[in-house]
């Protein structure tokens, strides 16, 4: 391929190639920047599940390439981690999508902002899907999350997980907290299609209850190892632990859920901290320090188990932040 300098430009895969399915629209992206800005920057507004004209979506998107093309940074991307420099494409095609349908959960964590969205309808995302596929805009090597409420009990997901496995469109990562075993997850895990992701946030059945405010810890460790066993790769399940100040921050906690990893065959497991939190105490060093200081002990004793330890968006926000000063 020519290199075209024209082409070099500051951008993300997102804006060049995605987008995000709210629950009542079409956004570029769900990410939150370094100043704490949350893209929901609307490119189809009350949006219900109606089909979408991709040529006009390609229009839009157009034009918010065209402004990181002459060096400018969209207003709700300015500070965020994802934005790199490099050569991109001009063709038109989709290669990320999130789905966060908020409508539906099994479970009931203090920290979920899904509360809000309970009353509102879910619209269909497989037809949505199936014409991206049908029409050749998907590629095969997409980015794809489903995300929640919890994904699998939506009324589309096994049918949109069935039609992206079929067609062989990886990875497809699913954002679940694995209260309900799925059987199109497990295929997906044998043939290195889905991944998944489960944001336990605790090792103590009385904590998981605190903060789920639901009691299927042991039913959830056993789901994880079930995926586990399934999976063609060691690292396609991974679990998460979201620190809630106050509730899970402290040591006892993290070794049991580390414990907790290690029985059930995990060898990957990520780090966050609640995003209301972050958000509250971004401006906190002592708050900040702390969390992070958390981070870095469950990093020694999570790789001593034999654990990778991956800092999630919000832990990599704060070490780039403590970095600076
Ligand atoms: S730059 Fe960041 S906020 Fe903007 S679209 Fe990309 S990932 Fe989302
Ligand atoms: S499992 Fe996810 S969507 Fe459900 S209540 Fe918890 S954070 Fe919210």
């Amino acid at each position: 391929m020519l290199h075209c300098e024209e082409n070099e430009y500051i951008s993300c895969n997102i804006i060049e190639h995605g987008f995000d399915a709210q629950i009542s629209s079409i956004n570029l992206c769900c990410r939150v920047s370094k100043d704490n800005i949350t893209s929901k920057l609307v490119l189809f507004p009350n949006y219900r599940g109606e089909r979408i004209n991709w040529e006009n979506f390609f229009q839009i998107t157009s034009r918010l390439r065209e402004i990181q093309k002459r060096g400018g940074i969209i207003e709700q991307c300015k500070g965020c981690i994802y934005l790199e420099k490099r050569e991109w494409d001009s063709e038109n095609y989709i290669n990320s999508i999130n789905i966060n349908n908020w409508i539906k959960c099994n479970a009931n964590c203090i920290y979920c902002d899904r509360k809000e969205h309970k009353k509102e309808k879910e619209y269909r995302i497989y037809p949505l899907i199936k014409d991206l596929i049908e029409k050749r805009y998907l590629r095969n090597n997409s980015d794809i999350t489903i995300a929640g409420g919890e994904p699998t009990i939506t009324s589309d997901f096994d049918k949109t997980l069935k039609i992206l496995i079929k067609n062989n469109i990886r990875p497809v990562r699913v954002l679940t907290n694995a209260i309900r075993y799925n059987r199109y997850i497990e295929l997906g895990l044998k043939k290195s299609i889905v991944n998944i992701l489960v944001s336990v946030d605790s090792g103590i059945k009385e904590t998981y209850k605190k903060i789920k405010l639901t009691d299927k810890h042991k039913n959830v460790w056993k789901n994880i190892a079930k995926y586990v066993e399934n999976q063609k790769e060691p690292t396609l399940v991974k679990t998460k632990y979201i620190m809630i100040p106050g509730i899970n921050t402290n040591k006892n906690e993290l070794n049991a859920y580390m414990e907790r990893n290690v029985e059930s065959g995990i060898k990957h497991t990520c780090i966050d901290l609640e995003i209301s939190a972050y958000i509250r105490m971004s401006k906190n060093k002592e708050f900040l320090k702390k969390i992070y200081d958390l981070y870095i002990y469950s990093k020694m004793i999570g790789e001593q188990m034999g654990l990778e330890i991956e800092a999630f968006d919000r832990i990599k926000l704060i070490e780039s932040k403590l970095l600076s000063e």
